[in-house]
C-alpha cells in the first residue's frame, strides 16, 4: 500500500511517499533529511500525539483548567484519555506545569497544567 503525507517537522513541508505492508513501513521517499524518514515511519507504525484539553475544576477562579500530556501518547489512546479526563476534577490551586495526574493511563506520562489557577 502506498500513501503520501506532508512532513510537519520543519516549514519546508516535504511530500513523503510511504510504501507499507499494513503498519510496517517498507520504504520512504521524498524526504530531504532523516527527520522526514523518522516522521513517516513513526506516523505509519505508531502515531503519537500530545493531548491538549481542559479539566473541570471546583472552587477555583476558572471552571476549566487547560492541561496537556507531558509527552506525546499513542494516537489510539486519545479517546480513552478523554474519557479519563472527563472524570477528573481539580480542586486545589495549581501553578503552570503542575502535575494534575501522574502516570496518566499507565502510559508513563503526566497530565500537567498549562496555566496557574487560584482559589475563587
Ligand atoms: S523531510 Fe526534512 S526538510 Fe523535509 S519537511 Fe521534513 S524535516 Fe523538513
Amino acid at each position: 500500500m502506498k500513501r503520501t503525507m506532508t512532513c510537519i517537522e520543519c516549514p519546508k513541508g516535504c511530500t513523503l511517499e510511504i510504501e507499507a505492508d499494513g503498519a510496517r513501513v517498507i520504504s520512504v521517499s521524498g524526504h530531504q533529511c532523516r527527520r522526514g524518514d523518522k516522521y513517516a515511519r513513526q506516523e505509519t507504525e505508531a502515531p503519537m500525539r500530545t493531548l491538549t484539553t481542559s479539566v473541570l475544576t471546583r472552587g477555583l477562579e476558572l471552571k476549566m483548567l487547560p492541561v496537556r500530556t507531558s509527552r506525546p501518547i499513542p494516537k489510539d489512546k486519545l479517546f480513552e484519555a478523554m474519557d479519563a479526563i472527563k472524570r477528573l476534577t481539580v480542586t486545589s490551586p495549581v501553578k503552570a506545569g503542575a502535575v494534575v495526574a501522574t502516570d496518566f493511563l499507565g502510559l508513563g506520562v503526566d497530565l500537567v497544567a498549562c496555566r496557574p489557577l487560584e482559589k475563587l
